[in-house]
């Protein structure tokens, strides 16, 4: 088995380009599609993936759920993981422990469907306003931690631009 750290790689990109078995998208807790990296998500599966979404209604900050990829099955994607992170009040009140909820859970329905590779966005990063900082090192703990308990499966962070990216390379050395 290769080592978590070697399982977990960094780049820089759109989520939506990933050829990886599923994506992980930062949903909102009503799972009605939103801005950011799910209008883009959603931009690129099409509409049956909010069709597909409906009857499930929702799902709790901290989890997610997982649906097809619709569109996106063309480049090879197969799965959609809809993580819901916290929205950033301060610190004080479950954030850290939603948003490693949001990533933890992910890494299991990858798993759980069969996929061996699955790339994440910095989940509560930008309208949720994590501080980045912060947000990094969570989603790097998790995403190790998640990869020891998940052998079989590959992670990529993906960084929507060269400062987050920076900033993430800068998180994962002082691991
Ligand atoms: P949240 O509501 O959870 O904060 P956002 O979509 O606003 O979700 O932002 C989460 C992170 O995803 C931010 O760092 C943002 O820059 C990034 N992001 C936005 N679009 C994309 C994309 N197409 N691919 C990857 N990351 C993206």
């Amino acid at each position: 088995m290769r080592a978590a750290q070697e399982r977990l790689s960094l780049v820089q990109g759109d989520i939506t380009r990933q050829q990886v078995d599923a994506i992980v998208t930062a949903a909102n807790a009503g799972l009605r599609g939103g801005g950011g990296v799910d209008g883009a998500v959603h931009s690129a599966a099409g509409p049956e993936l909010l069709a597909a979404l409906r009857p499930i209604g929702g799902t709790p900050t901290g989890t997610a759920v997982i649906t097809s990829a619709f569109r996106l099955e063309a480049r090879g994607v197969r799965w959609v993981i809809h993580a819901v992170g916290p929205v950033w009040h301060g610190g004080a009140r479950g954030e850290a422990e939603a948003l490693a909820g949001a990533y933890r859970q992910s890494l299991k329905l990858a798993a759980e469907a069969g996929a061996h590779s699955v790339a994440f966005p910095l989940i509560s990063a930008g309208v949720y306003g994590y501080p980045l900082e912060q947000a990094l090192d969570i989603a790097l703990r998790t995403l190790l931690a998640g990869l020891e308990a998940h052998p079989e499966l590959e992670a990529r962070l993906v960084l929507f631009g060269e400062p987050t990216y920076r900033a993430a390379q800068a998180a994962f050395g002082r691991l």
